[in-house]
């Protein structure tokens, strides 16, 4: 089956956006249908442009994925160009207005006269109307061609491909069932599914995890194997193919529970987790909590231990103890400890994770000092126990356990804070996977 997709939309063309409804497409097909894209064109908001795109599209392909332009602003010009292109005219379905205008009392404003033209589609469509905007999908035929016109505002897009265009391409690919609609043509042969997974990686650099990786890619040829710094987390890319989804669903399982053998403790997620969203799952599974003390980090540790909800059932809170006022203040650290061990270093930090452990009662304490640098340059230099980049870690927990971690990275400020606030979370990962589930 020959399928393509055009977007439309000056923006597309002038690098102002770029395409990732294409990309969201292309991925749900190969994933989901093993079908892969034969073109993808992009054209501007010009009417002669986009007729000529459709039609020529529509020749070629038996399945045409249009996004964008269905919108009520004069740029808007998809369904007028498909019904011109079809050689259709254009009818009005009091259905579609009625869910427009329901929808715009819903959310209460008005209804202008342009966003009425939306109700007006080609003669004989068929539509699915909108759940998360106003435009419908519409499809209509194109001499031999399946024509589906989405709205490119993405979070649209990408529900009416997850709930109707993917469902119906899948009726097309069964032999068995008859399809609802007139399917196009038999699938063609050759269908290659395709699946990515990526496991984020922390505390072994990329070369450590490319040598580990070795193996796995040796014993699973069809997967291809690829690394990527995600700062400050590495990512190890598994790109599975397979004939057939069971293949593919084998292939994904054994690549992967290979790989997270081979990288042991290091991986701490997958796809889009962050440390934070894990340690907090960790956390709840032991039933456990944890109290924060951090300085340098302005408050990262906290705000990435509380990116899971339910988090307030494990992480107690966390304190900014940004100056040596706060750290007396609010993590109970004594004037005489500060005089003696200074506001940066491994005894303050041990500290602070002690004094946060016993104010919150909580069973782990987290605490982090450090210097995130990025001021001017100070004349004389530092001394290099106070260089940018330098930073102090503690974890305290249940039994005495204690881990300590004394870190020097420099960097960009912004970069500084981001690694220590990661290095922070993963001391207290490995704490807890080291400490069992008791
Ligand atoms: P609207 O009702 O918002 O006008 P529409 O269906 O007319 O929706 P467009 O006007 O083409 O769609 O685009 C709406 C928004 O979606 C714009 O912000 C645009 O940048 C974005 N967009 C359009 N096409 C794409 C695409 N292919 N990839 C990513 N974003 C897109
Ligand atoms: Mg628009």
């Amino acid at each position: 089956m020959r399928i393509e997709i055009l977007c439309t939309g000056d923006e597309l063309l002038t690098g102002l956006t770029l395409d990732s409804n294409g990309a969201f497409l292309q991925t749900c097909l190969l994933e989901r249908l093993g079908l892969r894209v034969s073109r993808s064109t992009v054209v501007g908001d010009e009417r002669g442009e986009l007729v000529g795109a459709l039609r020529e599209a529509a020749a070629r392909a038996q399945v045409l994925v249009v996004s964008g332009g269905l919108g009520p602003t004069a740029d808007d010009l998809t369904v007028a160009c498909a019904a011109q292109a079809a050689g259709l005219p254009l009818a009005y379905s009091a259905d579609i207005f009625q869910s427009i205008e329901a929808r715009a009392q819903r959310l209460g404003f008005r209804l202008t006269e342009a966003a009425k033209k939306q109700a007006w589609i080609p003669q004989g469509a068929r539509y699915v109307l909108n759940r998360v905007g106003s435009a419908p999908m519409v499809h209509l035929r194109m001499a031999s061609c399946e024509v589906f016109l989405l709205p490119g505002v993405p979070r649209e897009f990408r529900a009416f491909v997850e709930g109707a265009l993917l469902g119906w391409l899948e009726e097309c690919l069964l032999p068995s069932t008859p399809p609802l609609l007139p399917s196009p043509s038999p699938p063609a042969e050759g269908r290659m599914f395709r699946k990515l997974r990526r496991l984020q990686c922390m505390g072994l650099p990329e070369s450590l995890i490319d040598e580990a990786m070795a193996p796995i890619a040796a014993a699973f040829p069809a997967v291809r194997v690829g690394f990527r710094v995600r700062f400050p987390a590495v990512e190890v890319k598994l790109l599975c193919e397979a004939g057939t989804v069971e293949a593919l669903a084998q292939l994904e399982g054994g690549v992967v529970a290979a790989a997270r053998k081979a990288l042991g403790v290091a991986v701490f997620g997958e796809g889009e987790e962050g440390l934070g969203e894990g340690l907090v799952d960790l956390l709840l599974e032991r039933g456990q909590t944890v109290g924060v003390a951090e300085s340098c980090t302005g408050g990262q540790v906290a705000a990435e231990l509380t990116a899971r909800p339910g988090a307030s059932r494990c992480m107690l809170g966390s304190a900014v103890a940004y100056t040596a006022k706060a750290k007396r203040l609010w993590v109970g650290l004594s004037e005489e400890a500060l005089g003696v061990h200074g506001e940066v270093s491994a005894e303050t930090t041990r500290l602070l994770a002690q004094g946060v452990r016993e104010r919150l009662e909580t069973d782990w304490g987290l605490a982090i000092t450090g210097y995130a640098g990025g001021g001017r340059v100070a004349s004389p230099p530092p001394p290099p126990e106070e260089q940018a980049g330098l930073f102090f870690i503690a974890c305290m927990g249940p039994r005495g356990v204690l881990r300590e971690a004394r870190v020097f990275w420099p960097g960009a400020r912004k970069e500084v804070q981001r690694m220590a606030a990661a290095q922070a979370l993963n001391l207290l990962r490995l704490c807890l996977l080291e400490a069992g589930e008791g």
